[in-house]
């Protein structure tokens, strides 16, 4: 397809945006000096604190995409919600597609919402700033069930191999408070995570993938995953987590490697949860 086509009259959020942003390294920090447990996660925080401000570039989706990425974004969930938190991990795009039809708690995909899908998938994603490399090439890629592993009382499953192994080895070297909070994520997963970002975000693309890889692009569904602390919930995902005992002893023990850095080239946030398991 056209890729001016797919985001064509989009490119206004420099007006939008002008004089409306305060400059990303110029805010105070929201942490009080001394809470956090390195220079680099304090050198990080401006970073980390402005992923949901609208930048000059960035690109958002045309306004006529707005009411099928709603309704896309509303029957992801309903999926989820009807198939389970677990299966919905894993599951591929052809599925979601049957599932959906079978299931009239969900309801079949439109044939606007399957074009939309493809199209979004099949975009680069450096049209909007996005400069990671390709995972999985195939919107109909799926997850071979054989290969993963489910971790008890997580409700995340692992491929088998090297990220199990590192997973088993962070559990003995840091101790039974470290946890895993996301693992294997499937396209479909990822596709919800990303358009839910963007949907929240009045369709800036730019901004979703700022915090979020676009569906296929994710380190998630080939093998890295995140690691918490037992009982800290959703603070795993915030800088508070690098003020947790698990964070600096998986930096102590050289587990966390960062595979988004400061500045990354990606243009993806900092992430000190992310056990980086495939080599890039
Ligand atoms: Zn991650």
């Amino acid at each position: 397809m056209n890729r001016r086509e797919f985001i064509k009259g989009t490119i206004f959020a420099v007006a939008a945006a002008a004089g409306l942003c305060p400059p990303a390294f110029g805010r105070s920090l929201a942490l009080p000096k001394g809470e956090c447990r390195d220079s680099a996660v304090r050198d990080n925080l401006p970073e980390l604190l402005g992923i949901n401000d609208i930048r000059e570039a960035d690109v958002f989706l045309d306004t006529g995409d707005l009411p099928v990425l709603a309704s896309v974004v509303a029957r992801l969930k309903r999926l989820r919600r009807t198939m389970g938190y677990g299966n919905f991990s894993l599951m591929g795009f052809d599925d979601a597609m049957s599932n959906a039809a079978a299931y009239s708690s969900i309801g079949a995909f439109t044939r606007n919402e399957v074009v939309f899908l493809e199209r979004l998938f099949y975009e680069d994603a450096s049209l909007y700033g996005f400069l990671g490399e390709k995972k999985l090439s195939g919107i109909t890629d799926t997850i071979r069930l054989k290969r993963i592993v489910k971790i008890q009382g997580t409700g995340n499953c692992l491929y088998n191999g090297k990220p199990l192994a590192t997973y088993e080895k962070i559990k003995a070297d840091v101790g039974k408070d470290a946890v895993l909070t996301s693992g294997i994520r499937g396209i479909v997963k990822q596709m919800l995570l990303f358009l839910d970002k963007a949907v929240n975000h009045g369709g800036n693309l730019s901004l979703a993938s700022r915090s979020l890889a676009p569906p296929g692009y994710s380190y998630h569904g080939v093998g890295d995953f995140d690691v918490g602390k037992i009982g800290f919930g959703v603070a795993n995902f915030t800088e508070r987590f690098t003020t947790t005992r698990v964070y600096s002893s998986l930096v102590d023990t050289g587990y966390v490697k960062l595979r988004y850095t400061r500045g990354n080239r990606l243009g993806v946030r900092f992430e000190p949860w992310h056990i980086k398991v495939v080599a890039s």
